[in-house]
């Protein structure tokens, strides 16, 4: 008998076929003799149109009204999906993040894991009851409801699986596993059987929404065994998917594992900055106070004394890195700001790159052989990312990919 901790993310809960096919697969799970907790995202499309009504009615919201709002979805589903299981006999419960307690810090929008209350949950799986647990939320010491950032029901059920000394976190999805890149956007992208912590910390946090980033975090730091499968196929059927795994047990190691990119991205050009020391503590000082996450940073030759400063952030918090910039306007001694959310970021990743030398120069050069234009570069030790006109992403995703011998 194993302890488990499935996750089903908003496609594999779209709508009541789809919660019928993942209760059947849950029901399976339990009747192999496994304890079993589940962890639901809202259904697809859902969060997006509760965001969006915030969005409308105010850009700059209170973070805990938006918390109340998007962390609706996931409610509707554990509801749903325990009814589901109800219909096969099986004795479910559905649990908010209040009601476990899943404890959180007050970040509201992008709060973080406390603790997991675990001993009730253990008791009534030990009686054989399945928990279906709403992802992506959980309490503030306020005692406010808040939420994990975009993605978050993988870290709520990576949590989950630690909390409850998992044998493994099955996360279940619309693809079988993590590709080489999107799968959308390179039809010839390979899936790896297995992909290291690190690099799959990596590219989470690049733009590979197949996991969320924390959730990879928390795997690394709580030896959760994670695995990514997909809910789509055969419920009876043994499914294949992708393990997480340290880096030494993969053998042979590519110079590039994976390639990744976030179309969510947004450029800010301070216009002629003095060019003089602590400018860039004037500039990054409020941002960092406001909660403004920065990104890729540029700072171009100075000219007649000024300089521009080029960042980059999520399109999310582009108002509030405008507002905070504009309040400090006279302190900074800018002239302008220019925003651009026509970019997107493109990242190769692969732990190869400690030892080898030529990552980047591959890919700047297969970049100018398509055109395409560099606006900005960053790297890190298994990472180089560049900024690219918008236009290109699938441009230079498939290049890069075909570039570092990735296609299938
Ligand atoms: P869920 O709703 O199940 O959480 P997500 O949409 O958050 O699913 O994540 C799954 C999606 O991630 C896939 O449909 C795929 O388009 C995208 N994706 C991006 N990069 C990768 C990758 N390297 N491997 C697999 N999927 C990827
Ligand atoms: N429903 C949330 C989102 O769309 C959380 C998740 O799906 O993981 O971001
Ligand atoms: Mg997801």
């Amino acid at each position: 008998m194993a302890r488990i901790v499935m996750k089903f993310g908003g496609t594999s809960v779209a709508d009541l076929d789809r919660i019928r096919i993942v209760a059947d697969r849950v029901r399976r799970q339990v009747e192999a003799g496994d304890q079993v907790a589940v962890v639901v995202s809202a259904m697809a499309g859902v969060t997006n149109q509760l965001v969006g009504w915030c969005q409308a009615l105010s850009p700059l919201h209170d973070a805990r009204e938006y918390d109340s709002v998007v962390a609706t979805g996931e409610q509707v589903t554990s509801g749903l999906l325990a009814i589901a299981l109800q219909t096969y006999g099986i004795d479910a419960r559905s649990w908010l993040g209040w009601q476990i307690p899943l404890t959180t810090d007050a970040s509201h929008g992008t709060a973080r894991i406390q603790a997991i209350e675990s001993r009730q949950l253990l008791a009534r799986m030990a009686q054989g009851q399945v928990p279906v647990v709403a992802g992506f939320q959980g309490i503030a010491p306020t005692g406010r409801v808040t939420t994990l950032g975009r993605g978050g029901s993988d870290t709520s059920a990576v949590a989950l699986a630690a909390a409850l000394r998992a044998d493994r976190c099955d996360i279940y999805t619309d693809v079988d596993g993590v590709y080489t890149t999107d799968p959308r956007i390179v039809p010839g992208a390979r899936r790896l059987d297995r992909i290291a912590y690190e690099e799959m910390l990596e590219l989470a946090s690049v733009g590979a929404k197949v996991l969320q980033t924390r959730s990879v975090e928390l795997a690394m730091k709580e030896r959760v065994r994670v695995q990514v499968l997909s809910s789509f196929g055969a419920p009876g059927e043994p499914a294949v998917g992708t393990l997480l795994v340290d880096e030494d047990e993969i053998v042979e190691k590519a110079l590039v594992t994976g390639i990744a990119y976030a179309r969510d991205e947004a450029k800010v050009t301070v216009k002629n900055v003095p060019d003089r020391p602590g400018v860039a503590a004037a500039v990054f000082g409020p941002l960092a106070q406001a909660g403004v996450n920065v990104d890729m940073i540029v700072q171009n030759v100075s000219a007649d004394g000024t300089t521009d400063m080029t960042f980059t952030t999520n399109q999310a918090e582009l108002p509030r890195a405008i507002a905070a910039l504009d309040a400090e306007r006279a302190h900074i001694g800018f002239a302008q700001l220019i925003t651009d959310t026509n970019v997107a970021k493109i990242s190769v990743v692969g732990v190869g790159m400690r030892s080898h030398a030529g990552v980047a120069n591959t890919m700047f050069r297969t970049l100018a052989e398509k055109g395409i234009n560099i606006q900005v570069i960053s790297t890190s030790e298994i990472k180089v990312s560049v900024l690219v006109g918008k236009e290109y992403t699938e441009l230079a995703v498939r290049a890069l990919h075909s570039a570092y011998g990735l296609d299938a």
